[in-house]
């Protein structure tokens, strides 16, 4: 029998309520600002008016890019940190355009209100000290969108990218103060000012509570530990971090946390991994497979260490149900928090595609198929080359192994590659977008 307690029936679904708020809020400080600049003063010619319109816009899609990277647990746990960070990258792209306009149009302005060369109004401006700051703003934001683009940021280690990443709050800052020194419009009026004032405040104190305040609260409070590492196989371990009134985190099945290990890895190497057990209180899991140097090393953390977690992240949840059967898609690391949702379960209508290499290859396989069968559920282990990725997961593969797929909410978790082939298969089955929930193990 499927319980319906866990379906949800408000017309609005998480992540529709979630979009809107992001929506109002966009519109409603679009329309703000262009009021503000149609009623401030104007530049000093043609050019330097739009040239402050493309520095205004620049301010708040800096406000966005603060926001959609702050962590905000309401909307991490509706939209998801895969989806916000994607926003988050063509925001950014956006924002270089949008910056380099301005600066283009800032010299040009000033060169012909001054009827000099390009390069020497150029030089002339950056001696003055509110241009300096926004150009060093710019630069900085032109380095990180550099290596930001696809090809060189596949050939930086993770850590060196997201350290030149954090540099970008330095941009931030840099730019604030010059708009606070440069622009007339921030001083056009008291609600002008106050308006300001108000946006970029709440925009980096949202960014220090769900960065700062509430990560080092939450490892002050639970104090987490490692209680137990397991080998699982060759090349996967659990490790098992334990800490106290851990009933009170609101972590659920299908989350996971950004790991610390401080006392064993060096402090700034931070891994996301899924939760491979659903919470219950006492303990936290996670299963990773060893790939590089700290996801290998898990294995040899001697319990006791301590452990620095920051989230629960992730929209992988069961906040999304929306209808009573539900089929569970994992591929290769992609079980963990599936096998977490599968422990959330009640005993019902469940179907588990489970993509491995070969049957021995299934980490966890065993609790998986355990849980299954207390359930009542079908579990199909799709083994084969990872080469033949997609082919189990074609439409017609789908639909045989799967007849009701389009009544089912679809929860998806895998490598990249795969989990894009799954969902276009989802989109030409025309299962509906609100029942398919997915992660793809890579922040973009
Ligand atoms: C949301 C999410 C959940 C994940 N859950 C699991 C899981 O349950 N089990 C599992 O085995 N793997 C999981 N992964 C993958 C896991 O995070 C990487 O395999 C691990 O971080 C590799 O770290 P490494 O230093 O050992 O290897 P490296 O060789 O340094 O890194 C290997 C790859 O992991 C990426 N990576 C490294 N550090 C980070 C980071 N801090 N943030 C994002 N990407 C990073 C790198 O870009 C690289 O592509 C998850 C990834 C994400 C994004």
């Amino acid at each position: 029998m499927v319980t319906s307690t866990r379906v949800r029936h408000s017309t609005l679904a998480p992540v529709v309520a979630a979009q809107w708020a992001l929506w109002t809020f966009a519109v409603v400080n679009v329309v703000i600002v262009e009021v503000l600049f149609s009623t401030g003063a104007a530049g000093k010619n043609g050019t330097l008016s739009v040239a402050k319109f493309f520095g205004l816009q620049a301010a708040l899609l800096m406000v966005f890019q603060l926001l959609l990277v702050a962590r905000i647990p309401w909307l991490d746990r509706r939209i998801g940190m895969d989806r916000l960070t994607l926003w988050h990258r063509w925001i950014g792209f956006t924002l270089l355009w949008t910056i380099l306009t301005h600066a283009t149009l800032v010299v040009l302005g000033y060169a012909r209100l001054d009827d000099a060369p390009m390069l020497k109004t150029f030089f002339a401006l950056s001696g003055v000290p509110a241009s300096l700051l926004g150009m060093l703003a710019a630069a900085v934001i032109i380095v990180i969108a550099v290596v930001s683009t696809r090809p060189l940021r596949r050939r930086l280690r993770y850590e060196t990218w997201h350290g030149l990443h954090l540099l970008l709050y330095t941009a931030l800052g840099m730019a604030f103060v010059h708009q606070l020194m440069e622009t007339t419009t921030f001083t056009s009026s008291a609600f002008a000012t106050v308006y300001w004032w108000a946006l970029w405040l709440f925009a980096f104190g949202a960014l220090l509570i769900g960065r700062i305040i509430v990560p080092v609260r939450r490892n002050a409070y639970h104090r987490f530990h490692v209680a137990a590492v397991v080998p699982e196989s060759d090349d996967v371990v659990s490790v098992h971090v334990t800490g106290r009134h851990l009933e009170q985190l609101p972590a659920r099945a299908g989350q996971f946390f950004v790991w610390r290990f401080p006392g064993h890895n060096h402090w700034w190497l931070a891994n996301p991994f899924s939760l491979s057990a659903a919470p219950d209180g006492h303990t936290l899991r996670l299963s990773a497979k060893a790939v590089g140097a700290t996801s290998g090393g898990l294995r040899h953390l001697p319990v006791g260490t301590r452990a620095f977690l920051e989230g629960p992240y992730g929209a992988l949840t069961s906040l999304h149900r929306t209808r009573p059967g539900v089929l569970l898609i994992a591929g290769g690391m992609g079980i963990t928090p599936i096998r977490a949702l599968l422990e959330e379960e009640p005993a019902g209508d469940i179907v588990v595609l489970y993509r491995v290499r070969t049957e021995t290859n299934a980490v966890l396989g065993d609790e998986v198929r355990e849980l299954v069968d207390a359930r009542g559920g079908r579990l199909h282990l799709l083994t084969g080359q990872s080469r033949e990725g997609a082919l189990p997961f074609e439409p017609d593969n789908l639909r045989a192994l799967v007849p009701d797929i389009t009544e089912r909410d679809v929860y998806v978790c895998g490598p990249p590659a795969m989990t894009s082939a799954v969902l276009d298969s989802l989109r030409r089955l025309k299962v509906p977008v609100r029942q398919v929930h997915a992660e793809k193990f890579s922040l973009a």
